[in-house]
């Protein structure tokens, strides 16, 4: 019995011109598909077409309207949570191996319409391909690691024996769990989320960021095509008003599941603490947040590893991941080598349009590049600028592009080395040696990623046991968790600390039943 051993899934080699020729006809073919369309909504196993829609917008040029979607009304959202509540009684009971199954036969699926899926990411979040790809394949490797940690868990656990009584530890799904997703991984976030639900034999209200609809809809059918009973996951789009503290404050909510802001997840963690009329538990919340990660050099790093490194992490989506890298945190003695290596490899991240893969394409929406863009204003008067430090201009397209930024001998106190900022800004910060470095590391609310780059083993110790992260990188890019092996979630303000894809992951989604029977 049991799988076959797991392997990440491989990402494409664009750089071979029939494989980009391939992703170019995705383009093409998307488009003729998808663009214009209504999508429907999916609530009680039910198709659900009709009502008001919301636009969504290409980010590379925003006069470009790709599809629209539904905005669900409070009625709606009734319904979806009855619905998955209904599907609870049935699934809650369903055989952990057809579980599995359903997400090996999602992950056949899927890595049969990568390059589709890619292209539709790219054209609702701004992805460029190997960085839509990247999701794309953590997201068959949810799948597959989804359905081992199905069965693992169903095993229930051993527990020291008594000589009359026959005794089990197990694990039984909790309810209705509420996901509630970001746009800067439209297919991976929510999935692993909405996978841990189901996995565990809940039931889910799947309501993804209004930017990208598509990304999470295609994934939500592709598991009703493998064979998921459909209301299994309620898939509900729309406004705030109805679908955010509606949707937290109800009654019938087992679970909220959210990745996203910080703001957003504490507003999410206090609301839920209030046991509402007619709630029969306290709720549970999941809040995977924001980061302010710091890439650490050491003076006897392989500085041209780590420069690479940096660079990735920093620009690698416009910086808008949570693990990005924001801070680099150099020992006085390489510093301006490490800065001057940097600023050549970021000088060459050009901007363009994802669709043509650029390495740099759009932030999310013109209010993002504006809030960007105050950040870069005020680090001008307190920092000192050394690349970009504007917008860039795209022809007459309409994106909210702005150059790679960075500012080198930024003060610790500066809201360039503390705030999220979630663009292409980077902040350069002198340490008087490596453990000031660490302490500077530190110095932060937030505790996500952080990589730190050293040929020496004691310092690579060292910072195993000091570094406040959930998840640290020695000698290597803070970015690119793998589902499976690097079990993604952060410390502090970052969040609950899930860590999805990790070997507990599915702990959050089940509570324990202890069963003793006497012989
Ligand atoms: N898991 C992703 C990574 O390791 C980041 C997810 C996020 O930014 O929300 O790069």
């Amino acid at each position: 019995g049991g799988f076959l051993p797991f392997e990440h899934a491989p990402y494409f080699n664009f750089a071979q011109p029939e494989v980009a020729q391939l992703q170019r006809a995705a383009f093409q073919q998307v488009r003729e598909k998808y663009v214009g369309q209504r999508f429907p909504l999916y609530i009680g196993g039910e198709r659900v077409e009709g009502g008001d829609t919301f636009a969504v917008h290409n980010p590379a040029d925003t006069r470009e309207t790709v599809w629209h979607f539904p905005k669900a009304t409070a009625q709606q959202l009734e319904e979806a949570i009855s619905g998955a509540q209904a599907a609870f009684e049935s699934w809650r009971f369903s055989d952990p191996l057809q579980r599995a199954t359903i997400f090996k036969r999602a992950a056949d699926l899927l890595r049969a319409r990568r390059m589709e899926f890619n292209a539709v990411m790219t054209l609702e979040n701004g992805k460029n391909w190997p960085e839509a790809d990247g999701e794309v394949a953590e997201s068959v490797d949810h799948f597959e690691v989804f359905a081992r940690e199905t069965l693992r868990w169903a095993a229930g656990k051993p527990v020291y024996p008594m000589p009359d009584e026959h005794v089990t530890t197990v694990y039984e799904p909790i309810g209705v769990v509420a996901c509630i997703s970001p746009w800067n991984f439209p297919s991976a976030i929510p999935l692993g989320m909405a996978l841990g639900a189901i996995a565990a034999g809940n039931t889910v209200i799947w309501k993804p960021a209004s930017e990208t609809p598509l990304s999470s809809l295609l994934m939500v059918e592709l598991l009703y095509e493998a064979g998921l009973p459909r209301g299994v996951i309620q898939f509900i789009t729309g406004t705030d008003d109805v679908l955010g503290d509606p949707l937290v404050d109800h009654k019938d909510i087992r679970m909220v599941a959210f990745t996203g802001s910080r703001e957003i997840g504490c507003r999410i963690f206090e609301r839920a603490a209030k046991v509402q009329p007619g709630q029969k538990w306290l709720k549970r919340v999941m809040a995977e947040m924001g980061g302010k990660d710091p890439t650490v050099v050491c003076h006897d790093a392989d500085l041209e590893a780590a420069a690479v490194g940096i660079v990735q992490s920093t620009f690698g989506y416009a910086g808008q991941k949570c693990s990005a890298c924001s801070r680099v945190i150099a020992e006085d003695s390489i510093y301006d080598e490490l800065l001057a290596r940097v600023r050549v490899l970021a000088s060459e991240v050009k901007v363009g349009l994802p669709e043509d893969n650029a390495p740099l394409g759009p932030v999310i929406s013109a209010g993002s590049a504006e809030r960007i863009m105050k950040y870069v204003e005020n680090g001008k008067k307190t920092a000192r600028l050394v690349l970009g430090g504007e917008r860039a201009e795209l022809g007459d397209c309409q994106g909210g592009y702005v150059q790679p930024t960075i500012f080198a001998d930024v003060e610790s106190t500066d809201p360039l080395f503390q705030e999220e900022i979630f663009g292409p800004v980077l902040a350069f910060t002198r340490a008087r040696d490596w453990r000031h470095a660490i302490e500077l590391a530190n110095d932060s609310e937030y505790g996500l990623t952080a990589a730190f780059f050293s040929r020496d083993p004691y310092k690579l110790a060292e910072a195993r046991r000091l570094m406040q992260v959930g998840n640290l990188y020695l000698n290597r890019k803070c970015t690119g968790a793998l589902s499976g092996t690097h079990a993604f979630g952060g410390y502090g303000m970052s969040g609950t600390n899930a860590k999805v894809g990790g070997p507990d992951y599915l702990f959050w989604f089940l509570q324990t039943k202890t069963v003793a029977q006497r012989y």
